[in-house]
């Protein structure tokens, strides 16, 4: 890979997180990980110069990959050139319609990325709010952030990426990634996360999003003030809840579990 990105005098852009993987051990792990398929259409989200690309076209029945950076067409034309099965969109992800989206990668699909991670959270909610079929996601992340979707309540890093993640699929850390796996090697080490997501939905959808964002806005204080004052919800309201969940009165957000969330927004819809 380094010969190509040499012959085409390809600079690493760190302003769209260019953090390239090499290693084909680590690359078969992250396709095996995600579990693919000769049935699967994955998703990929940044090619880089094809390197996972390679390996997922290797194993799935489709591939669809999006990259920003239009200074890697040339190279991502030659490392993929054998792989009939790879559709390359040069676009900005964060601007593909939900249509065109859903159009090129059809009914059911997976998301296997190495993410750009200046956009990761944005990511994670572009593909849960705006596309349907999304079976798995299965993504490098910085391992702040992986640790962040998977604490439990009561942990410091448990927020709003936790409980909206863990509502959507059940989430695991596969493995932790050393920043020197990468080219160039960034700041941070890194995992991977899978998110196998539920195929239920939810009936308090909205309601649930709203106490979530809003129960986390001031995490220092009890959820029956901050919802008083976010969402116009009477304390009272709030303190039957707790007591029927065996919550202290002054519990604040970070000690709900995801299913009391869930609970909470019942409960919200019908009592409010
Ligand atoms: N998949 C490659 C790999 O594993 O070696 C590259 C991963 S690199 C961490 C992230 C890639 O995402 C870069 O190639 C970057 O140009 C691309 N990227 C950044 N922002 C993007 C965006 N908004 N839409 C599509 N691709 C983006």
């Amino acid at each position: 890979m380094k010969e190509l990105l040499n012959k085409y005098q390809f600079h690493f852009k760190k302003g769209y997180g260019q953090n390239f993987l090499t290693d084909t051990n680590l690359l078969r792990a992250i396709t095996t990980d995600a579990g693919i398929t000769a049935n699967d259409v994955v998703l990929e989200i940044g090619a880089g110069a094809g390197a996972l690309t390679q390996q997922l076209a290797k194993v799935a029945k489709r591939v669809v990959v999006y990259e920003i950076d239009t200074n890697l067409k040339p190279i991502l034309e030659e490392n993929l050139k054998e792989f009939q099965n790879v559709t390359l969109v040069f676009q900005d992800f964060m601007k593909v319609s939900a249509q065109n989206l859903q159009n090129e990668v059809g009914t059911t699909f997976k998301v296997v990325a190495n993410l750009p991670y200046y956009i990761t959270t944005p990511i994670l909610f572009k593909l849960l709010e705006e596309t349907t079929g999304l079976q798995s996601i299965t993504i490098m992340v910085q391992k702040e952030v992986g640790e962040r979707i998977v604490a439990p309540s009561g942990n410091k890093e448990y927020g709003v990426l936790s409980v909206m993640l863990q509502h959507k699929g059940s989430c695991s850390i596969k493995r932790m990634v050393k920043r020197n796996m990468f080219t160039p090697a960034p700041k941070v080490d890194s995992c991977i996360v899978h998110i196998q997501l539920y195929t239920y939905t939810f009936a308090c959808e909205s309601m649930f999003q709203k106490v979530v964002k809003q129960g986390f806005s001031m995490r220092r204080k009890q959820l029956a003030n901050v919802l008083q004052q976010t969402l116009g919800v009477a304390k009272e309201t709030i303190h039957i809840f707790l007591e029927k969940q065996h919550l202290p009165l002054t519990a604040r957000a970070e000690e709900l579990t995801v299913a009391q969330f869930e609970a909470l927004a019942m409960y919200l819809q019908e009592n409010t």
